[in-house]
């Protein structure tokens, strides 16, 4: 795909990955629609976004709630007429052994991690497939193929998202709109930084721009082929 003027969604867009995204788009001449709940943030990386000469439009939403997605997806198509990409990247984990997991942080993992991307995507689709080339791209982790001790409720969210992607790439193919699931392993972010077990001191963890070049990668390849999962994972861990 050719970015240029291009459209794209991106939640989680306040910080970490999602900026990292939103920018990395921008940077390739992609229009952004930037979703979050954190106001402040996103007019400060839609500033940067516009320093790369597009349009950069924010949306306050919180994404646990159906009216708010639909108000993204909204938004985008008011400002702009069209979508071409979905970033479905927004997410959150408390890492915490089952025994001491609340209903609440289990319900607020599932809103956000793949309730939201369900409700999202089905609204853009008519969207995606009337742009002939799209793309949807997931933000899964490698949390979503693993299982380890405190990940009983994170990990779940992930791997059923990985098997909604998986499905939806089966699905919407033949609409020309292409499906990416990117498996990272730990990204210097503030992810999860309230969680019971600090993260582990690592000698090479992976940085949000590496996320955005593999993602760059993917969807600049052309409409024929289609790279469907990335797994990017600590060279040196
Ligand atoms: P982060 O720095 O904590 O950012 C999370 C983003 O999600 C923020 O922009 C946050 O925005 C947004 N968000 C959370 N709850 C939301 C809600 N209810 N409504 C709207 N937005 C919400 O974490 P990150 O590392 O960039 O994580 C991004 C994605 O990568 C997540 O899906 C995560 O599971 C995945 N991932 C992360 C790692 C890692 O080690 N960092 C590894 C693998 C996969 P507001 O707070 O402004 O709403």
């Amino acid at each position: 795909m050719d970015l240029t003027g291009k459209v794209a969604i991106v939640t989680g867009a306040s910080r970490g990955i999602g900026r990292a995204i939103a920018l990395g788009l921008a940077r390739a001449g992609t229009h952004v629609v930037l979703a979050a709940r954190q106001e402040s943030l996103l007019q400060q990386v839609a500033q940067q976004a516009r320093q790369h000469g597009v349009e950069a439009a924010i949306v306050r939403a919180d994404l646990r709630e159906e009216k708010e997605i639909t108000r993204v997806i909204g938004t985008a198509l008011e400002r702009f007429g069209r979508l071409e990409i979905l970033v479905n990247n927004a997410g959150l984990g408390y890492l915490k052994p089952v025994a001491d997991l609340t209903t609440a942080e289990w319900d607020e993992m599932f809103a956000v991690n793949l309730r939201a991307v369900f409700l999202a995507t089905r609204a853009a689709l008519p969207h995606l497939r009337r742009a002939g080339e799209s793309f949807v791209v997931n933000v899964a982790s490698l949390a979503g193929k693993n299982t380890f001790v405190n990940g009983g409720g994170y990990t779940a969210t992930k791997w059923g998202l990985r098997a909604f992607s998986q499905c939806l790439m089966l699905e919407e193919r033949k609409h020309g709109l292409r499906v990416l699931t990117i498996c990272p392993g730990s990204v210097d972010t503030e992810f999860g930084s309230g969680r019971a077990t600090p993260r582990p001191p690592q000698r090479d963890i992976i940085l949000p721009e590496d996320i955005v070049e593999a993602m760059l990668c993917a969807l600049k390849l052309p409409q024929r082929s289609m790279i469907s999962e990335i797994d990017i994972r600590p060279s040196n861990p």
